[in-house]
């Protein structure tokens, strides 16, 4: 028996689906990064139920040309300059399509062994490629919120002696996690999910460059143990979100050594620049991290999601969240090259990430992957150096990546008014549609963030953008709405 549908129809849809993709890539350049849609316009176009007859392939390949492409934000947009860049490569994109045939769940070695063996091994070529020991072994998980959370969760068990897993965190002393002011908010939600607790997270205080201060770190571990608190971990970022501030990693190793603490590095976006040995100081101190998250789905040219959670030891995470009921028992329990990815975190089932991967790293090759980022790195680093030249704009953070945090000065005007300013340009900016920035903010002030790290970008993207930011903010400086005193009130 097999399903309804035609095989000769099936093979005609996915050549032209085919076709739809290749032509998307070519010509997504072309359009508005941004779609101009409402809220609610797409499903107001949508049917209230499922249709009752069977529509055919064209049908559905034409809907997803009419209705959900110009509905969509275009990431594979050369000029997708906002937050961290997701990169859907040509051979990514070919590593989906072809898992998505095979529909494996890899959840244990034997209901797919090559899916669990070539995960092993492409995690492994990318530990190598970032230079990392071999002490350290890769499993995938969808994204860096939930390496971070099965990091800490193994943290957590490490740290006591007491049986979390039958009895739970009531009765012992308060468990506490340790990060910086900059650290991405997947962090506070482990923390949540994991039963800890926000008042257990602490937040230390950054430097005037947003790096984590190791002394104040130390005051913070020093009061927990104090209070009789038990710190468990503490999460270094090489690559804040907001403005890619790397903490001082080796410090903090040092203390964590010292106090016998789990680290945790998030290198989620700026992992994939260690391909650059050049690049490798900006890393010190990660190798001696007990667990490292890098997303290649992130500036490693792999499409959504694919995010690696390297360990020291994966029986920690094992640990943690092994339970093997009677019907998974298989024969091969006993063979010590056998894994099953499913111990190693919350999930049962799992997609088969890896062949994308493999085949990034192959069709570019480490050569080409270096070269990406390099290229990344000069213009965003360029764009940088344009800004803090210009008296009309100045830098809100260091660049130490290839993302520029800027802000256009208004030296005469009130902070709040200035922000304003800032958001009006933005939004100036992103309705042209050649390019799309964010924003963020620092020291509670409005801050413009372009990211250079999208694979489809080319060095005119950048001149763009920021002859663009120039331009509104010249406009504006002049717009008499603007100028008119009370404006807002
Ligand atoms: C993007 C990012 C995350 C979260 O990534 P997801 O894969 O979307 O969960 C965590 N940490 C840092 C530093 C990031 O840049």
């Amino acid at each position: 028996m097999t399903t309804p549908f035609d095989p000769e129809a099936f093979r005609r849809a996915l050549h032209r689906a085919a076709d739809v993709v290749a032509d998307y890539l070519e010509t997504v350049g072309d359009r508005p990064v941004l779609p101009n849609v409402e809220p609610g316009d797409l499903l107001s176009q949508l049917p209230a139920e499922a249709p009752e007859d069977a529509e055919s392939f064209d049908a559905l390949i034409d809907d997803f040309q009419r209705l959900v492409v110009p509905g969509v934000t275009h990431w594979n947009h050369p000029g997708f300059l906002a937050y961290f860049s997701s990169n859907g490569s040509e051979p990514g994109i070919l590593g989906e399509l072809l898992a998505a045939g095979l529909s494996v769940n890899a959840m244990l070695w034997h209901t797919s062994p090559a899916a669990t063996e070539l995960e092993i091994r492409a995690c492994d070529w990318l530990r190598r490629l970032l230079g990392l020991p071999d002490a350290f072994q890769g499993h995938v998980n969808d994204t860096a919120s939930v390496s971070t959370f099965l990091a800490l969760a193994a943290a957590r068990d490490t740290a006591t002696d007491r049986d979390i897993r039958h009895e739970g965190l009531s009765g012992g002393p308060h468990l506490v996690v340790y990060c910086s002011d900059q650290t991405h908010s997947s962090i506070d939600k482990a923390v949540v999910a994991l039963g800890l607790g926000l008042h257990q997270l602490r937040k230390i205080e950054t430097d005037d460059e947003f790096r984590m201060r190791p002394d104040r770190l130390l005051a913070a571990l020093t009061d927990d143990r104090a209070a009789g608190r038990l710190p468990i971990a503490v999460v270094a970022s090489v690559g804040t979100t907001s403005t890619t501030s790397v903490d001082p990693v080796a410090e903090i190793a040092d203390l964590c050594d010292r106090e016998k603490v789990w680290l945790h590095v998030d290198a989620a976006w700026a992992g994939s620049a260690a391909v650059c040995p050049e690049e490798r100081s900006l890393f010190a101190g990660w190798e001696r991290g007990d667990s490292i998250v890098v997303n290649p789905h992130k500036w490693m040219a792999t499409p959504m999601d694919c995010s690696v959670l390297f360990v020291r030891d994966p029986d920690l995470l094992r640990a943690a969240f092994s339970l093997v009921p009677e019907y998974l028992e298989t024969r091969e329990d006993a063979h010590p090259a056998k894994i099953d990815l499913m111990d190693l975190g919350v999930q049962l089932g799992r997609r088969f990430r890896a062949l994308k991967l493999w085949f990034v790293m192959r069709a570019f090759g480490a050569a080409g992957l270096r070269e990406k980022i390099r290229r990344h790195l000069r213009w965003g680093r360029r764009l940088a150096q344009r800004v803090d030249d210009h008296p009309d704009f100045e830098l809100a953070a260091p660049a130490p990546w290839s993302v520029v945090c800027l802000r256009a000065l208004l030296p005469d005007e009130p902070p709040a008014r200035e922000d304003e300013f800032n958001r009006r340009v933005l939004e100036a900016v992103n309705r042209r549609g050649d390019v799309f920035l964010s924003h963020t903010k620092l020291q509670q002030r409005y801050v413009i963030r372009v990211a250079v790290s999208n694979l489809r970008t080319e060095e005119d993207r950048v001149d763009l953008a920021w002859q663009q930011i120039r331009e509104e903010a010249e406009r504006l400086r002049t717009d008499s709405d603007w100028n008119r005193p009370n404006e807002g009130s």
